[in-house]
């Protein structure tokens, strides 16, 4: 590895046919000038990196190449091909318009233009990012542009087309670059890996071609850096830990979970991301292009969309065969979403928890999740807590109630068939139910009946379920998405918590919701035991979290001349 060159250097393409990821366009090139029907201007638009200047290179030598092949490739052998290899031909001068971009620099670019070539036919003139020219520089070559000599041959290189005078544009044959695919990508590099003997693993390859972003200059020198620190022996999982890439193996565990319904293991993955310090919103964009990936691999029409390594690829399309396209379509709408509000988030990680939280439901329950009476009945039937003492949950929120609930679980756990796991049971079909109402002991007597469960749970996942429920449900009933976002539970007991309203009309206003939310509390948590105390906080009583009605009142409280002013003038608050 002593005397390594730089690959983007070393291994520049010398003719059309080796340039990668372009081939329609080097194609009509070829053609062009096999048909002797060349343009005095070109302008090469697209990303950096995708070989734009390299293409204006080969083109320059092939149209100066004294004994060009039947492809229409340079001979790369003839006298002025050994000198534009070599570097040293005068048919070609290149004019970098970052730094040179005055209208002393064109007008001497113009002078030069008036000599004739020496040997071979044309020269040509590459001038790169040329919408850094100043207006000056671009009239003044404009004239040049409309009248050139006939062995002038003009190729300009932009990476922002807009940024072109019209007038400029009109008088040029615009070629296009595209972005290099990964697929192509990773075949260069591993061209490229061969011919230097150094192993690369495929997957390995794919993640550098991930990060270039389809520019092949930036792949090399990734490629370049990550030889220099694994000494020509590139794994997968050098390549991550030395780009910083998150593990496609995080997707896919966060993906299969997700599908489980499994809201507490999410939780606990995001957790592992974010303690080896990658960002949250790197996590969710990585799982909108996951979900993304799985969308395009399921449709024969759309897999020319989906760029992976043959490795991963297999593990994509059986995965993808467990995803329905409505999950999908939710899932990358829900990520989007998220990614949109990241910045703008103060607590970012509850939203990234709350996405995870979304993610979950969307396997749990097919029917609307705002539907109650649907999401119950789809609860499979069991026998063992359809007993009459429990079963009306609607009073299950008070302590008292609370303390039978607690007494009757132990009996119902321990029946309950230990192959079936939680979040089996929260998901639905028509299997099952099936399944179910064949077993003797199922009755059909209690269809509003939660198998019991009782997992723990922590005070930041009951948070994240409860700020969940405030924001998906209550978008309508504003006052009380804010009373419940502002008073957030406080866990009193193992499965129960207190909550502190500022007056009594919040408190009765969450009573009323008391048992939906309930129910949506402990399908979240996998807890059927969850109880809520709503209590006053008199000490909060003048707390700036109020309503307006609740400033109302109390201020009418301390002047009720107020109440006859507001009937005086009709005036209502909603
Ligand atoms: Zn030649």
């Amino acid at each position: 590895m002593d005397n390594y060159i730089v690959s983007a250097r070393k291994y520049r393409p010398a003719t059309f046919q080796s340039v990668v990821g372009q081939k329609s366009l080097t194609t009509t090139l070829k053609n062009a000038i096999h048909n002797h029907k060349l343009a005095h201007a070109y302008l090469f638009c697209g990303p950096r990196g995708v070989g734009k200047t390299t293409c204006a290179r080969i083109f320059a030598k092939t149209i100066n190449c004294l004994h060009p092949t039947p492809e229409g490739e340079a001979c790369n052998a003839c006298e002025s091909c050994m000198s534009f290899n070599e570097q040293r031909s005068y048919n070609i001068h290149e004019l970098d318009a970052a730094s040179n971009n005055s209208v002393e620099d064109i007008r001497s670019l113009i002078e030069q233009v008036r000599i004739p070539p020496q040997l071979g036919k044309y020269k040509v003139y590459i001038i790169d990012e040329v919408h850094m020219l100043s207006s000056a520089a671009f009239n003044a070559f404009l004239k040049t542009l409309e009248e050139p000599p006939h062995h002038a041959i003009f190729i300009l290189a932009t990476t922002e087309k807009h940024k072109i005078l019209p007038t400029i544009l009109s008088r040029c044959q615009i070629y296009d670059f595209n972005r290099i695919g990964i697929n192509d990508t990773v075949e260069h590099l591993q061209y490229v890996a061969q011919q230097e003997g150094v192993s690369a693993e495929p997957e390995a390859l794919n993640v550098i071609a991930q990060k270039a972003d389809g520019g092949m200059r930036d792949a090399l020198s990734i490629f370049d850096q990550v030889v220099s620190f694994t000494g020509g022996n590139i794994s997968y999982r050098s390549v991550i830990e030395n780009l910083n890439v998150l593990d496609y193996e995080y997707y896919f565990q966060l993906t299969d979970n997700i599908l489980q319904g499994n809201i507490g293991k999410c939780f606990l993955i995001l957790n592992e991301i974010l303690s080896k310090g990658f960002e949250g919103q790197n996590i969710v964009g990585g799982l909108a292009s996951h979900f993304r990936d799985l969308m395009v691999c399921k449709d024969p029409q759309t897999i020319v969309l989906f760029e992976v390594g043959d490795v991963i690829k297999k593990r994509y399309l059986e995965l993808a065969v467990r995803c329905e396209n409505p999950f999908l379509y939710k899932a990358l709408e829900y990520t989007n979403e998220c990614d949109l509000n990241y910045r703008l988030s103060k607590n970012k990680r509850l939203l990234v928890e709350i996405l995870l939280i979304r993610l979950c439901q969307l396997n749990s329950s097919p029917s609307s999740m705002g539907d109650d009476k649907k999401k119950i009945a789809i609860e499979p039937l069991t026998a063992h807590v359809a007993s009459p003492e429990k079963s009306p949950e609607v009073k299950q929120y008070t302590e008292n109630q609370q303390q039978a609930t607690i007494a009757s679980q132990p009996a119902a756990q321990k029946e309950t068939p230990p192959a079936k796991a939680i979040n089996e049971r929260l998901s639905f079909s028509l299997k099952d139910l099936y399944e179910d109402k064949k077993e003797p002991v199922q009755t059909q007597q209690a269809p509003a009946a939660l198998e019991s469960q009782t997992n723990d749970f922590t005070q930041q996942e009951l948070n994240a379920a409860w700020t969940a429920y405030a924001n998906q449900f209550l978008k309508e009933e504003q006052h009380l998405q804010n009373s419940m976002l502002n008073s957030l539970p406080r866990m009193t007991d193992k499965y129960a918590f207190e909550v502190s309203v500022y007056n009594p009309e919040q408190q009765q206003k969450l009573t009323e919701r008391a048992p939906t939310l309930l129910e949506y509390l402990r399908s979240q948590l996998h807890n059927t035991a969850i109880s809520m105390h709503i209590s006053i906080d008199e000490s909060a009583k003048d707390k700036i979290f109020m309503s307006d009605r609740d400033r109302y009142i109390q201020m009418a409280e301390k002047n009720p001349s107020l109440h006859s002013l507001a009937n005086e003038f009709g005036l209502t608050l909603d």
